[in-house]
């Protein structure tokens, strides 16, 4: 049969670009920086300089797949360098600064990196890993500081070059960026974004039940771009032309003060980011501006936080996903009957981690793969196919999916017959008492609802008996008592009886992850060989 007669374009990021400038031109991108400074740019002066880095690459000798490394947080020149990569055909690979030198020393050789450009707060990583980083030809510097004398400036290495560049031209099923998972067991893994996948991403993320961006949005991500690509944002907001603001500082001060002076709509980050900005504006009675919508994802969005921010008005989509998923995969919007709900009922809607928009499919299936059914009581390893998930890990000889595309997520989730999903837990995170499974999210959803409490965390401790019994550590607010005993009478309120934790252990901080979650590996870590004093008359199965 003929194909049919409409017009073959390419899916291909320099579209995006393209789209603002010729569209949104003066839109404005802030940039506030790690010096406490804010610049202005826009749409139309990010896609000039971007071609004048891309061809800068090309005088540089960088070749079509090449990869261009970034170590820097969110700025305008940050965003100029991921549109200027993949406008000559390179891929943008985007490094995140808190991985140990080994990890660092591993993924610069996996990716084989040409060029690197750095802010110059990590200058002095840069120059320690210098010698373990051999393919690198090219450092750039986004930001020195007056009196630098080390590598070239960005707008120096720029100078040269006029912008008259046409953007290289290639397949839609081209790469385009490369992030790797911080990998919690064996050497971390890259995933190779295409410029079809991002896009198709991208228009998914505008769309109203995802992030809902338009034209009079100004979004703040508060996840850096080195997480995930900032979760698509810095590829979505051409599509709409919203302003963006983009801060290397997330301290919780500079971060009000943004919302307030940007006029910031719509922001996006790691619950850890929320219990400090909530905790901050407690104290300090600093107010969020105009902001409409607040994105959570990365780990759990705990229910307290979701109630506080729709008691000040502000709607909360709950995300989940993965830098292997690009990384939406599902989010809570208000489904049909979202009036006809009361408010526990929204709540607890929006605690679930949402639906999936269209581009992709979740299942989930039982240790021998079987699928297991959507009724909102089978709990199973969450899987995910779609166009933007991903297919096999850079430089992998075989698929990270089974033959009909399906990824295993790690995740364990229950799927709610209204198409909502509910992360359990991840598999390995999971507390496993007597042969059946305790969430470690739930307890840890009860705990911060008890006032006093600042962040807590549930894991399994070896026992004799019923192989895991949990510990919950919490970190309590600053000068605020908790009392074990109630904060123990309020979880009996909420979870089962036997999924009480065994103990409760105040610590002052909680270990965190690259990418600012809770780091469960550490925690079990820190806390191996320990001890509960009378298990047994506690656990309360009998
Ligand atoms: P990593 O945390 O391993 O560096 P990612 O940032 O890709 O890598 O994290 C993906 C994982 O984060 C998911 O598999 C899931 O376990 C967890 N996650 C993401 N969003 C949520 C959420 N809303 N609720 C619970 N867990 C989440």
């Amino acid at each position: 049969m003929a194909l049919g007669a409409m017009q073959h374009w390419l899916l291909r990021v320099t579209s995006l670009i393209d789209h603002a400038e010729r569209e949104h031109p003066t839109r404005e991108i802030v940039s506030a920086w790690a010096d406490g400074s804010v610049t202005r740019t826009n749409w139309q002066e990010v896609a000039r300089n971007a071609r004048r880095m891309a061809q800068a690459l090309e005088a540089g000798g960088v070749g079509r797949g090449e990869r261009v490394a970034t170590l820097a947080m969110n700025h305008a020149r940050h965003l100029t360098a991921w549109y200027g990569a993949c406008g000559m055909g390179g891929v943008v690979h985007t490094i995140n600064p808190r991985l140990f030198p080994d990890q660092l020393t591993y993924i610069v050789n996996h990716a084989e990196d040409r060029v690197l450009l750095y802010d110059a707060l990590f200058a002095p990583l840069v120059e320690k890993m210098k010698p373990h980083w051999p393919t690198i030809e090219t450092y750039a510097c986004f930001d020195p500081p007056a009196g630098w004398s080390g590598d070239v400036a960005f707008e120096e290495w720029l100078a040269p070059f006029d912008g008259d560049y046409r953007w290289a031209e290639g397949d839609e099923r081209d790469p385009c960026g490369l992030c790797y998972t911080s990998g919690t067991t064996g050497n971390p893994k890259g995933v190779l974004y295409e410029h079809r996948s991002t896009i198709l991403h991208a228009m998914a993320e505008v769309s109203p039940d995802v992030m809902g961006l338009s034209a009079r949005s100004v979004a703040l991500p508060i996840v850096p771009m080195f997480h995930a690509n900032a979760w698509g944002l810095p590829w979505a907001a051409p599509i709409a032309g919203c302003k963006l603001v983009l801060s290397a500082d997330y301290r919780p001060e500079r971060m009000c003060a943004l919302f307030r002076d940007e006029g910031v709509t719509h922001s996006a980050g790691v619950p850890t980011v929320w219990i400090e900005m909530i905790a901050f504006i407690e104290r300090t009675g600093a107010d969020l501006g105009p902001l409409e919508q607040v994105v959570i994802g990365g780990s759990a969005a705990p229910r307290a936080m979701i109630e506080w921010l729709r008691a000040r008005g502000i709607a909360v989509g709950h995300a989940w996903g993965m830098t292997e998923t690009s990384p939406i995969g599902t989010i809570g919007a208000p489904p049909a009957n979202w009036g006809e709900m009361d408010e526990a009922a929204q709540v607890a809607f929006i605690s679930r981690q949402g639906r999936v928009p269209f581009g992709v499919e979740l299942r989930i299936v039982d240790d021998e793969g079987r699928v297991l059914p959507r009724d909102g009581e089978a709990s199973g390893r969450l899987q995910i196919r779609g166009p933007w998930v991903v297919q096999r890990y850079f430089k992998a000889e075989e698929d990270a999916v089974d033959a009909d595309g399906w990824f295993d997520t790690g995740d364990v989730a229950i799927l709610h017959p209204d198409g909502t999903m509910q992360i359990t837990d991840r598999s390995k995170d999971v507390i496993k008492s007597g042969g059946e499974w305790i969430s470690s999210i739930e307890l840890e959803n009860a705990a911060l609802g008890f006032p006093g409490v600042l962040e807590a965390a549930a894991i399994g401790i070896a026992h004799p008996k019923w192989d895991e019994r949990p510990l919950l550590c919490v970190v309590r607010k600053p000068g605020a008592e908790v009392c074990p005993d109630a904060l123990r009478a309020h979880l009996a309120g909420q979870v089962a009886k036997w999924w009480l934790p065994d103990a409760i252990e105040f610590v002052d901080d909680l270990p965190h992850t690259a990418t600012g979650k809770i780091s469960k590996k550490q925690l079990r870590e820190r806390f191996t060989g320990y001890a509960f004093a009378g298990t047994e008359a506690m656990t309360g199965r009998d």
